[in-house]
C-alpha cells in the first residue's frame, strides 16, 4: 500500500461531513444483498457521488443502463459497516437477483468480429483460459450461437463480458 495522502475531502454522511477516506460506496444487487464495495477515496482517487460510483463500477453506458433497470444501487457507508455484509452470500434465487449467465460446459460467451453483443457459442477451450479467438473449421464454415446468429470467427475473452451486453435470446436459451 502506498501512503499517498490525497486532498482532504468531506462527503455528507447521515447529514454530517465525514472525511471521504473513511467512507466506502457499497454496491447493492437487485435482491437487496450487498455485492460489492468501492472506497470513496484512496490517495487522489475520489468518488464523490453516486453517479461517479456507477461509472467506476460498471464499465460502459450500456452495462450501466441494464444494471440500473435491474435495480442495482449504491449507498455510502463507513468502511467498517461496508464490510459487515460482504461475504459473497446471497440466499436469493436467482442469486444476486439477476439471471445466472454462466455458460454450461462446452459453451462460452463470444463476440463476433462485427458484433457489439455477446452470444452463447459452442466452445471447447479451457474455462480458465478464455482469451482466444475461435473460428469455424474451414473458411466457409460458421459457428452458430444459441440464438441462431452465425459467424466465422468469435472472440471468447471473458474480459469482454464486463463491457458488452449479453444477447437476450441466448440468455433465454441458457435458462431453458
Ligand atoms: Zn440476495
Ligand atoms: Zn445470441
Amino acid at each position: 500500500m502506498t501512503s499517498v495522502q490525497g486532498p482532504s475531502v468531506f462527503l455528507e454522511y447521515e447529514g454530517k461531513p465525514v472525511p471521504a477516506r473513511e467512507l466506502t460506496w457499497a454496491v447493492y444487487s437487485p435482491c437487496g444483498c450487498q455485492s460489492g464495495v468501492i472506497v470513496a477515496q484512496s490517495g487522489t482517487y475520489l468518488i464523490p457521488d453516486e453517479a461517479t460510483a456507477w461509472k467506476e463500477y460498471f464499465e460502459t453506458a450500456a452495462i450501466r443502463n441494464r444494471e440500473k433497470k435491474r435495480g442495482y444501487s449504491f449507498r455510502l457507508l463507513r468502511h467498517e459497516d461496508s464490510t459487515k455484509n460482504l461475504g459473497g452470500n446471497c440466499p436469493h434465487t436467482p442469486k444476486w437477483g439477476v439471471p445466472d449467465t454462466t455458460p454450461p460446459e462446452g459453451m462460452a460467451w463470444g463476440k463476433s468480429s462485427s458484433g457489439k453483443t455477446m452470444h452463447l457459442i459452442p466452445f471447447d477451450g479451457e474455462s480458465s483460459n478464455r482469451h482466444s479467438f475461435v473460428t469455424a473449421k474451414d473458411y466457409k464454415g460458421r459457428i452458430v450461437a444459441s440464438c441462431g446468429k452465425e459467424d466465422w470467427g468469435w472472440d471468447v475473452d471473458d474480459f469482454l463480458l464486463s463491457e458488452l451486453l449479453t444477447c437476450s435470446k441466448c440468455e433465454a436459451a441458457l435458462t431453458k
